[in-house]
């Protein structure tokens, strides 16, 4: 199936990546998926993929931190304000 290749920023600490936005859509040239441009527009197969695979993560910044949900994880699991 299709993926979408993201840029973003990756977080260090925690290895997560923060998806800023969609730079291309790497086509699987399958007429069996719904986002390749090799499917059939009048293809009424329920068995087509209609879904992306994973994110293709291309990181344009890495910040030597935890991300924002796990900051606010941590914060809630020790009971204090996020700041
Ligand atoms: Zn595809
Ligand atoms: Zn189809
Ligand atoms: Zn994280």
């Amino acid at each position: 199936m299709c993926q979408r290749l993201a840029q973003g920023t990756r977080w260090k600490k925690c290895g997560h990546f923060q998806r800023q936005f969609v730079k291309a859509i790497v086509d699987c040239n399958s007429k069996q998926c719904k986002k390749s441009y090799r499917h059939p527009q009048n293809c009424l197969q329920p068995t087509c993929y209609q879904t992306f695979g994973p994110d293709i993560e291309e990181n344009v910044d890495s910040v030597d931190e935890y991300c924002f949900q796990c900051r606010a994880a941590q914060a809630r699991a020790e009971g204090r304000p996020l700041t």
